[in-house]
């Protein structure tokens, strides 16, 4: 796992990514990418190799200013490193986009089931799936927050998901077991990651989804439920700009991770 960092507020997120995601940097990470909801719809770039390799791409490819997104930094464990591989994933109708830390564990089952419903996947990912289940169970509820928590409990394996959808402006859904998801707050803007490394240069003020727990992050805040849909509130703590969760442990301070 390399990392994950999430915006919604009022910057340019592609900005705040491409300043969180060179904290999470590893020298194990292989690829690189990142999806904005633009003008109700998506733009997302991905690249393999390095944020540099990803920096080009951009500069070849600009995408339009956005002020919520996703970014990731990729360590395969399902499929090669490969440019399609890289995240982030989308589903068929190009609406909703997901970036994954961890390992699906019945990834090849949910992708069977899927394909024999017709479902193109186009990657070798686990990742991929999520994102055609996640519009699935979009299209029936309607909600992101609702679509999520079906997704985790399909789910089997360690996860941190994380996705945005073309008809949810401004918002980010995340979903975790087993791995770590961050909420960091700000004023009038949200972050979302996977370590708080990527947002403590913006906010000290962190508190961990948990496990189990699906999050809705909007510029104006962060709702935390269970998978049953029961609010949660989760313990915040503080973090300095510099620390990183597994690294740096004694700069994180007040911690209740
Ligand atoms: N299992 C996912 C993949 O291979 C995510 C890997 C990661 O944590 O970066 O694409």
């Amino acid at each position: 796992m390399c990392g994950i960092v999430a915006y919604a507020g009022g910057r340019s997120a592609l900005g705040v990514l491409l300043g969180g995601l060179p904290l999470l940097e590893h020298p194990d990470c292989d690829s690189a990418g990142l999806a904005l909801l633009v003008d109700g719809g998506l733009a997302a770039a991905k690249k393999t190799g390095t944020l540099d390799d990803l920096r080009r791409e951009l500069r070849l490819r600009p995408l339009p200013a956005a002020t919520t997104g996703i970014g990731h930094l990729r360590r395969a464990t399902h499929g090669s490193p490969t440019d399609l591989n890289a995240h982030p994933h989308l589903d068929g109708s190009g609406r909703v986009a997901v970036v994954q830390n961890g390992d699906i564990a019945d990834h090849g089952r949910l992708r069977d089931e899927l394909a024999s419903r017709g479902h193109e996947l186009v990657s070798e990912t686990d990742t991929e799936a999520a994102a055609h289940l996640l519009a699935g169970h979009y299209s029936s509820c309607g909600d992101p927050a609702e679509a999520m928590r079906q997704v985790c409990r399909q789910l089997t394996g360690s996860f941190a998901l994380v996705a945005v959808h073309a008809d949810e402006p401004d918002v980010v859904v995340g979903g975790c077991r087993g791995l770590p998801l961050i909420l960091g707050t700000g004023d009038g803007e949200t972050f979302l990651a996977s370590d708080p490394a990527a947002f403590a240069p913006h906010t000290g003020e962190a508190a961990a989804v948990g496990d189990d727990r699906v999050v809705t992050v909007r510029p104006e805040g962060a709702w935390v439920t269970d998978l049953d849909g029961v609010p949660v509130d989760p313990r915040p703590y503080e973090v300095r700009p510099g620390s990183r969760d597994g690294r740096g442990e004694d700069e994180v301070v007040g911690g209740s991770r």
